[in-house]
């Protein structure tokens, strides 16, 4: 273990002083809550000063310590992180309504944006406050636990996966949909057990016969087993009818090795021993995941007529897959310098420059500057699209959105008195999908009311319940 530099166990010092006297809802002392996200951070293999600021995150929130004396402290960069990380929990405490909140609300999410593009590094003490937070969960209150549950499966660790950090997203989405839907979790968890035992024997075999086959050829591999996360087996049970038989990786292997001739080596060796299954081959090296993911995937049905997926990949692309945009910050082992501020991170795998794009245009719009929304592409969320209200707000909808869906999204007293729709600037059909960058101006007239007929002109859950409400109660006034 890394034994802490003085100017960390400085912080730690500040720290403690600072959060004497305030304790966690767990009843331990809050001085916990920083040094396990120090810890987090640590293990992600972050530089010294994002751990700093990990250390120091709610202190200018929560404490008499000010952004002054953290920069006198530890220099601009670590007080420079503390401020996005504080702003980002203003921006979310602003937010006091639970249905209005997140990631719907403009204001919110501009800030959100702003934040990140001062410093991705923001984005991931902002990860780990989230993540050591979802684990001590359970000392809350039931209706605040299911409202950071719901949070972390929307927002969070969506983030994660966007990041490619693969460890934090299993662990986070499985902590929270464990509270956000309890039975259903106890249930699939369950099942996911079972089947690893009845998969148990077989498994032991397959990786006796991949074992010996690998040798042979002298090829150089760390086999292992990954166990599917209950959360992204619901997600998938979703896509397939709930047919458990139409999933084909709830057992699946891990082969790491040394290159990437290796990992099409092990590919061929696999497939002379089992039946590859047809359409199931998937070449991530050659063509990466958005997020930068890389593997070959192939599944197998073996001899005794088991399904097993394998996952092969080189020690490079593990390291990236389980720890994402943290592992390229402990590879590159690049002084963060002012240009990465600047939004020049030469140093992010080219996969990830949509960052230093997001960082650019909020570095623009915090100037005052005027943007090209439309040339924003905003791979974060690539199946969202960004609309802007004429004074500028911005609103996120998921694609195919239509004006009522918007109007709705404004506010349910807009929607309701809808007559018409600009975009624009021109007048438009309220059956005319909105588009990224859109600039939406919504028509409305006091005596308009909601018709059954506008059920088909919307996509959004949230319209529909909105419009169906407004129905009934007025047929119940008339
Ligand atoms: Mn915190």
């Amino acid at each position: 273990m890394k034994r802490d530099s003085d100017r960390v166990k400085k912080a730690v010092a500040i720290a403690t002083k600072a959060h004497e006297g305030q304790f966690r809802k767990t009843g331990e002392p809050y001085i916990v809550h920083p040094l396990a996200v120090k810890k987090i951070l640590e293990d992600w293999g972050m530089d010294e000063d994002t751990i700093i600021a990990g250390i120091l995150h709610d202190t200018v929130e929560d404490t008499e310590l000010t952004l002054k004396d953290i920069e006198q402290e530890f220099g601009e960069s670590v007080a420079f992180l503390v401020d996005g990380v504080t702003k980002l929990s203003v921006a979310r405490n602003g937010m006091r309504d639970l249905d209005t909140y997140l990631p719907q609300t403009k204001d919110n999410f501009l800030r959100l944006m702003v934040a990140l593009g001062d410093d991705i590094r923001v984005l991931i003490i902002k990860l780990a406050d989230r993540l050591h937070n979802l684990r001590t969960l359970s000392a809350l209150p039931p209706d605040k636990q299911k409202k950071i549950a719901k949070e972390s499966l929307d927002v969070f660790a969506p983030l994660a996966d966007r990041l490619n950090m693969g460890l934090l997203r299993v662990e986070m989405s499985d902590l929270a949909f464990k509270y956000v839907d309890p039975k259903r979790y106890a249930y699939l968890k369950d099942l996911i057990e079972k089947y690893n035992k009845q998969a148990a024997r077989s498994l032991k075999k397959i990786e006796t016969e991949i074992s010996s086959a690998l040798k042979k050829e002298k090829i150089k591999f760390i086999l292992s087993g990954r166990v599917k996360s209950v959360y992204s087996l619901h997600k998938k049970l979703a896509k397939h009818d709930q047919n458990i038989n139409e999933i084909y990786d709830l057992t699946a292997l891990r082969v790491i090795v040394e290159d990437i001739t290796d990992c099409y080596l092990t590919l061929g060796i696999i497939h002379s021993l089992y039946t590859p299954m047809n359409g199931r081959i998937k070449d991530y090296i050659a063509m990466p995941k958005q997020n930068g993911y890389q593997s070959l995937h192939t599944t197998v049905i073996t001899k005794d007529k088991h399904i097993v997926e394998f996952q092969i990949r080189t020690k490079e692309m593990h390291e990236f897959a389980e720890h994402g945009l943290a592992a390229s910050f402990y590879y590159n082992e690049q002084k963060l310098t002012e240009n990465y501020k600047k939004g020049k991170i030469e140093h992010l795998p080219t996969n990830l420059l949509w960052i230093t794009e997001l960082q650019m245009t909020a570095a623009k719009l915090r100037e005052g500057k005027k943007v090209d929304l439309k040339k924003l592409k905003l791979n974060l969320f690539a199946d969202r699209i960004f609309v802007y209200t004429p004074k500028g707000d911005i609103l996120d909808l998921p694609q195919g959105a239509l004006p009522l869906d918007f109007a709705y999204r404004l506010h349910s007293e807009i929607g309701d008195h809808v007559v018409g729709v600009k975009i624009n600037g021109k007048m438009a059909n309220l059956n005319k999908k909105l588009e990224h960058g859109d600039v939406v101006e919504i028509l409305t007239s006091k005596n308009q009311l909601p018709k059954t007929s506008w059920l088909d002109k919307i996509i959004t859950s949230h319209a529909r319940s909105k419009i169906l409400h407004s129905l009934n109660s007025n047929n119940k006034k008339l």
